[in-house]
């Protein structure tokens, strides 16, 4: 087979806490317009770069199940939820490319606030080998064209890396960069838990059966 004919294969990766419309509309578009096989969410455990998530892992887990369930594409993988100390998605990377072998072009899927941080990732060069990026925008993060917004050593590590349609993605088993225009919801687990805590409505900000598990289980409070 064809590196053109292998499959694409979404990694999206986030605290998700909690999972939201933000994230389940982008995954939608991008499985759509990249064609991919299936998106994988990924839940960190421990995550190094940012604040200890309010939920337990096995809380944001299960939210993440409930809200991808009805979706065949959609799948949640929980191997960061079951490692012990601190979530590398590089890890990840490489365990899903010694499962998957090379039958498949693994694609991470992140927000432009997350991506212009890259290159303080563990590992972060060897991500290139192991994967496709997609970038999409959030309001307040946008990449524009020129790509100012990129601290210097990403912006010279990502220069010879941008391909323009999804389709281009097909061209090389990893390495390449894609910002793909989707539709931007002002929606964040921030202002979600913010507003749980005040007693105000998140109605229609993340699937109903997800507010009944957040409401049953008193998280958030
Ligand atoms: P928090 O507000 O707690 O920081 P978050 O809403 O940013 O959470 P995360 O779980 O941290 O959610 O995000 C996982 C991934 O989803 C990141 O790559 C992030 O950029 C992206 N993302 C989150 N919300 C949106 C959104 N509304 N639109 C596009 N991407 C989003």
């Amino acid at each position: 087979m064809s590196k053109f004919e292998l499959p694409l294969v979404g990694i999206f990766g986030g605290t998700f806490d909690p999972i939201h419309y933000g994230h389940l509309r982008v995954a939608e578009e991008i499985v759509e317009a990249a064609g991919l096989h299936k998106m994988c969410f990924i839940p960190a455990g421990v995550p190094r770069l940012r604040h200890t998530p309010i939920a337990s892992p096995q809380h944001r887990a299960e939210i993440v199940r409930i809200a991808t369930q009805c979706n065949p594409r959609f799948i949640l993988d929980e191997r960061e939820i079951f490692r012990d100390g601190v979530s590398y998605s590089a890890d990840s990377l490489r365990d899903l490319k010694q499962e998957l072998g090379k039958k498949v072009i693994l694609c991470f899927v992140m927000g432009v606030d997350v991506f212009i941080k890259l290159a303080d990732w563990n590992s972060w060069h060897d991500l290139f080998n192991l994967c496709h990026f997609i970038v999409v925008a959030r309001p307040g993060h946008e990449l524009t064209l020129g790509h100012d917004v990129l601290p210097k050593k990403l912006k010279e590590e990502c220069s010879q890396r941008w391909v323009f349609s999804a389709d281009s993605l097909r061209s090389a088993t990893s390495g390449l960069i894609f910002v793909a225009p989707t539709t931007m919801l002002d929606i964040s687990a921030t202002s979600i838990r913010a507003c749980i805590s005040v007693g105000k409505s998140v109605r229609y900000l993340i699937p109903d059966a997800v507010l009944s598990y957040i409401e049953e289980n008193q998280l958030y409070l």
